[in-house]
């Protein structure tokens, strides 16, 4: 229904099922990264011509559609970055690193959000703490709790969608019982807006962290929210061009947020991109593509569940977008190899969450992600393309 939107699918007869590592762009972003380049290609924030003016003026456009979209108070608090990589170490080494004795994750958290904390010489139970999760990686409210009672005051730091497992985090109460310890809470949204209508005034998170090239937009572009309560408390990490409003020899006065933490020449094509990307999802309507997704999901589940040997690791309820699996006695790796032959396009590995694998004792899963554009044809030709490949590996 969705694919004519997006021109990857005229020009590819693979059947995407990779979503979650990147989604392709529908044609209002390429067509928009090729008017800037083409027609008013010119640097933002400092020149005062016309072609430059037009260039912040739809820059500064998709920080009103960011802030829009997901209900912010006010522009302040929407910082343009390269992505939620980017905003995750942003918010850990400008905000968290000396302030908090202990962060809080879970357990099916992205590297990127258990790096950083890495790197400020935390480790499991020093200065770390994870959540358990169930047999179906369901969050563990009862343990969280304990967690945050032996350590009220803490950061807590959790992704609202699992990008190797699909689960979805309930971060709503999760940020309101963090919240009733005195934690500060910041969310890994890049899986999460790309699915569900984000409203900052609802959940109260304190951050957000947002990913367009996983929500239809372009790659090296993303934002982080800080609730404005927080915007005196964050230091910017890197400073340059544009962050200032006075330089001598002697002293630097920066700018207010957000340009204080935008240092340099951004990815101007790719934040106007991200903005039509934001647009295009929210003409389709998030109900809609909710209601659509499911479908979808329920249906690639139902008929993978026929599969006798498969080994799943979530269920199907609570989860969004992907799909995890194994085949018993097969090498995820192997099926990846001949689906791509197949012209399947899907991840198999660890999905860049190895501390959950390693504490499922496996080294990875085949994972189908979906995307707005996917329909029952393409689970219809992955099935059986799947089917071909455990036959082969088998014999
Ligand atoms: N967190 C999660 C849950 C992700 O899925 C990803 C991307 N795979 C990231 C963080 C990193 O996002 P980005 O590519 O925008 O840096």
């Amino acid at each position: 229904m969705y694919k004519k939107y997006f021109p990857y699918f005229s020009n590819s007869k693979n059947i995407y099922l990779d979503t979650a590592s990147t989604a392709q762009k529908p044609s209002v972003v390429i067509e928009a990264i090729n008017k800037y380049y083409t027609i008013y290609c010119s640097n933002t924030h400092r020149s005062n011509f016309g072609d430059a003016n037009r260039a912040t003026t739809e820059f500064e456009k998709t920080r009103e559609i960011i802030k829009n979209c997901i209900n912010a108070h006010s522009k302040e608090e929407i910082i343009i970055t390269k992505g939620v990589t980017e905003s995750l170490n942003l918010v850990a080494s400008s905000f968290v690193k000396d302030r908090f004795d202990t962060v809080i994750i879970s357990s099916l958290e992205h590297h990127s959000n258990i790096v950083p904390w890495h790197m400020q010489g935390r480790s499991l139970h020093k200065g770390l703490e994870v959540v358990n999760s169930d047999e179906e990686q369901t969050f563990d409210m009862e343990h969280f709790e304990k967690l945050l009672e032996k350590n009220p005051h803490s950061f807590v730091s959790i992704t609202h969608v699992s990008n190797a497992f699909g689960k979805i985090h309930p971060i709503k109460n999760i940020i309101k019982i963090a919240q009733e310890y005195g934690a500060v809470v910041m969310i890994d949204g890049a899986q999460g807006l790309p699915h569900f209508n984000i409203d900052m005034q609802d959940t109260h998170a304190d951050f957000y962290t947002i990913s367009s090239h996983k929500t239809y937009g372009p790659t090296g572009v993303g934002a982080l929210y800080v609730n404005q309560k927080h915007l005196k408390d964050l230091r910017p990490y890197q400073t340059g061009g544009a962050t200032i409003s006075d330089v001598s020899y002697d002293k630097t006065t920066l700018l207010e947020s957000p340009f204080k933490f935008e240092a340099g020449t951004q990815n101007i094509a790719g934040v106007i991109g991200f903005g039509k990307a934001l647009e295009f999802l929210q003409e389709i309507g998030y109900p809609a593509i909710i209601d659509y997704e499911n479908e979808i999901y329920e249906y690639l589940y139902e008929r993978l569940k026929k599969i006798e040997e498969i080994i799943f690791y979530t269920d199907s309820i609570n989860s969004i977008g992907s799909l995890s699996f194994n085949i018993k006695d097969i090498m995820a790796d192997d099926l990846g190899i001949l689906l791509d032959k197949m012209h399947v396009n899907i991840r198999a590995g660890h999905h860049c969450a190895q501390p959950i694998m390693k504490k499922l004792g496996i080294n990875g899963t085949l994972r189908v992600s979906l995307g707005i554009y996917n329909n029952k044809e393409d689970i219809d030709f992955f099935i059986k393309s799947l089917k071909r490949a455990i036959n082969i590996l088998k014999d």
